[in-house]
């Protein structure tokens, strides 16, 4: 023996926050009660959201034959990019052509290299939300490219604050990331305040890391607005996937696009190429189904989707928005409900607090916002079953009953 391998400072600096907070969540369900996870953020979970049938069909074609087990362009086959160029092009002005595409594994790999071509290391920032999706962090931190967070606001459908976004920026930030419709809030921007993000960019000379993973997956009276429509002079970045849309986030396909305008973005187009060379990119097999999920799910599967997710997340929404102590923001699209919690009302510390009390006495387990770097909220995720949503939330209102008549 030579002693312990030590980890490198990469490793070391690598930080998960939802790792963080959910090892402090020490508490067993309690036995008696059925396990009700609203907390894991996979809609395949429990069976009721599925890939398209035309997709399995496709699926099963692929894999039978034997074209797509060999190594491809790491930026991923001319083809799929193609299908996504075609599909993601919303401003008539600047098409998205497929050399502006770049398939990755999942989202989460075209995040990372939209970062380390945008930024670097010990010298760059990038503005991202607060609330906001913990991967941003982990990445960043890995990288060692500095963060700084900007507020959404629960009162305003978690708006960003613009005005506080202003006053972030500085000679060293790199870019402003948007997640749009957002995890953890299941909110979804109007159209103009596309426009002001966009107008704020404009004026900072910035470009904008658009991610839109849950483009289109937005409830009655929505319409979701991309960055690439409304922008016609800041460039933007953006990433997107099959995770969500398809419910296959185990598939690992994303991809990152170069909304360019004035030919701002041709040196970051090479670099990301350069950058996807790393991994030599996402799986084919998985990847040769991006063509067939984009150009052949009817209009139905889409519509069902949407109307699935709304109906569960107003369930969630209907079933707690009068609970005293709770303060449940209305679902607008996407897979998630947020809702602040009155720590006083309850008598606890905090959102890991009341997590940790929920799961030991009704076996019901969410996130605490701190997840998400805001404390005193808490996430649901909505896509288990109805009748799993209502069990769930009749235990949170009895739960919260309990703990407000605690003297
Ligand atoms: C799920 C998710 C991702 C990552 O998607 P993968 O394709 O699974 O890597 C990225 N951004 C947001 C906001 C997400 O919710």
């Amino acid at each position: 023996m030579t002693g312990t391998v030590k980890m490198s400072r990469i490793a070391a600096r690598t930080v998960n926050p939802i790792r963080r907070i959910v090892n402090q969540l020490k508490e067993k369900p309690n036995p008696n009660l059925s396990w009700i996870p609203l907390s894991i953020g996979d809609p395949t979970v429990f069976g009721n959201f599925t890939l398209p049938k035309t997709g399995s069909e496709s699926l099963q074609k692929l894999a039978t034959g034997y074209s797509n087990n060999g190594y491809v362009h790491s930026a991923g086959t001319e083809e799929a990019r193609e299908a996504i160029a075609r599909k993601f092009s919303f401003n008539p002005k600047y098409p998205i052509t497929a050399n502006d595409v770049v398939l990755t594994a999942g989202c989460s790999g075209a995040l990372d290299i939209a970062f380390s071509v945008l930024a670097d290391p010990g010298k760059h920032n990038i503005l991202i939300p607060r609330p906001g999706f913990s991967l941003y962090l982990t990445q960043l931190s890995s990288r060692g490219i500095q963060h700084k967070y900007y507020d959404l606001i629960p009162e305003r459908q978690w708006e960003c604050d613009i005005a506080q976004l202003d006053t972030l920026v500085d000679k060293n930030t790199a870019c402003i990331l948007i997640n749009n419709p957002s995890n953890p809030c299941g909110s979804n921007y109007t159209r103009k305040h596309i426009e002001d993000l966009t107008a704020m960019a404009r004026k900072h000379k910035l470009p904008i890391i658009a991610d839109e993973i849950y483009a289109h997956m937005v409830f009655s009276g929505q319409t979701f607005t991309s960055f690439d429509e409304i922008s016609n002079d800041v460039p933007i970045l953006t990433v997107g996937g099959l995770a969500k849309q398809y419910m296959v986030p185990g598939w690992r396909v994303g991809w990152l696009i170069a909304n360019d305008r004035q030919g701002q973005l041709s040196e970051i187009r090479q670099g990301m190429y350069d950058l996807s060379t790393i991994t030599l990119g996402t799986g084919t097999l998985t990847a040769a189904m991006v063509k067939p999920l984009l150009e052949e799910t009817p209009e139905a599967y889409y519509r069902e989707v949407n109307r699935q997710l709304e109906e569960q997340a107003l369930t969630v929404f209907e079933e707690l928005k009068d609970e005293p102590g709770l303060k449940v923001v209305k679902p607008e699209a996407a897979m998630y409900v947020m809702m602040s919690i009155d720590t006083e009302m309850f008598k606890l510390k905090d959102d890991v607090e009341f997590t940790n009390e929920l799961i030991k006495s009704h076996s019901v387990g969410v996130l605490p916002g701190q997840c998400f770097e805001m404390k005193n909220f808490i996430r649901i995720v909505i896509t288990p079953p109805k009748d799993k949503l209502r069990e769930a939330c009749s235990r949170i209102r009895d739960f919260c009953a309990k703990r407000r008549s605690i003297k």
